[in-house]
């Protein structure tokens, strides 16, 4: 591990950095990349965002989009920067494995790891740290790192302060979950002061959706939802042929499972769905039940205490089932 004080040597003189997010980014993953690409351009150092995998249409207008790199379009230019790299930032993940192939070419590059996360359990593949599990985004942590640790909050500008309010909001459920605390909206208030456009940033992450992806939610709704009252639990699962019937993209899925959690009485909402390679599961729950657990124990994933997901190699059956299976083993908790 370096200290932060031999960090801010290094980053006093230009150097060449990676920053890297997880498979399918979301807001926070883009927020917090793009965040620090944002902060770090600023200081004369050669920058690369390089994500796993696509995203969706609606983190496109982020500041600097158009910089950030695709593994799976741009396989030798990546594993080209990586291998380059002074320093890699790991952004909003903590095991390699959920950054897919990338994750073996990071393993074995030679540039310093630092990892900027608020999941659990993190893998010991870094040689520098700012984690925290009690943070609500890691977008809150880079800023934590730019104003506390480097003491460099007056290079938050306008696109730093956008792009880690989207990461905020989005991993905050729009600052209504438990970890959204009176210290992550001074945060918030902060980076509204200092031009993130709090209004504008809510309709274009959240009142951008497709047509299809409207009626993708309708059709889940009325004709997928399985309402499981004897464990409070609900079901929402889609095949591959109803994504490909209503042409659906990357992210127009998202969100989705937050509905069959809104049910009166519902503890836990599983979205479960027939991807190419796989079938997906996300979880949600509320209070103390831990979606984490059930993904980590049955479905080779984790996440955090509400919010988590996991796959099967199995079909898509087959995996609806094990999912129901396992429900009696946790019939206490989830009636209580
Ligand atoms: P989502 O349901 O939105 O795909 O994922 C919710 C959260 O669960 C993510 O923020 C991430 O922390 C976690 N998660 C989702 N899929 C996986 C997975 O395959 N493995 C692990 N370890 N965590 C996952
Ligand atoms: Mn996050």
């Amino acid at each position: 591990m370096i200290s932060i004080s031999e960090l801010k040597t290094l980053l006093a003189t230009p150097q060449k950095i990676v920053i890297t997010t997880h498979h399918k980014p979301d807001g926070d993953a883009m927020g917090s990349s793009l965040g620090l690409y944002a902060f770090l351009i600023q200081k004369g150092h050669h920058v690369s965002v390089i994500t796993p995998t696509d995203y969706p249409d609606f983190l496109h207008w982020m500041p600097n989009n158009s910089d950030v790199i695709i593994y799976t379009e741009a396989e030798e230019k990546s594993v080209e920067l990586v291998n380059q790299a002074d320093l890699i930032f790991c952004c909003d993940f903590n095991t390699l494995s959920r950054i897919n192939e990338l994750g073996e070419h990071i393993r074995q590059a030679p540039g310093l790891k630092l990892m900027i996360d608020h999941h659990l359990e993190p893998e010991d593949f870094d040689d520098y740290r700012h984690w925290n599990i009690n943070a609500c985004a890691a977008a809150q942590l880079v800023y934590d790192f730019i104003v506390n640790e480097l003491n460099e909050g007056e290079l938050i500008n306008k696109d730093v302060a956008s792009c880690l309010y989207t990461g905020i909001m989005t991993d905050s459920g729009s600052f209504r979950f438990p970890s959204a605390t009176s210290a992550v909206y001074r945060i918030a208030a902060d980076l509204i002061d200092l031009g993130a456009e709090h209004w504008r940033i809510h309709q274009l992450v959240y009142d951008n959706a497709s047509e299809n992806r409207l009626r993708f939610l309708g059709h889940c709704l009325t004709n997928k939802l399985e309402i499981l009252r004897d464990f409070n639990v609900a079901i929402i699962t889609v095949s591959a042929e109803e994504l490909k019937n209503y042409d659906i993209a990357t992210g127009d899925t998202e969100g989705i499972v937050n509905y069959a959690l809104s049910i009166n009485g519902i503890k836990l909402a599983a979205f479960i769905i027939e991807r190419t390679d796989k079938v997906k599961l996300s979880l949600r729950s509320t209070g103390d039940f831990p979606a984490n657990e059930i993904c980590k124990k049955y479905f080779a994933g984790g996440g955090h205490r509400n919010a988590a997901g996991g796959a099967s190699d199995k079909n898509l059956a087959d995996t609806i089932a094990e999912f129901k299976s396992i429900l009696p083993e946790y019939k206490t908790q989830l009636l209580q």
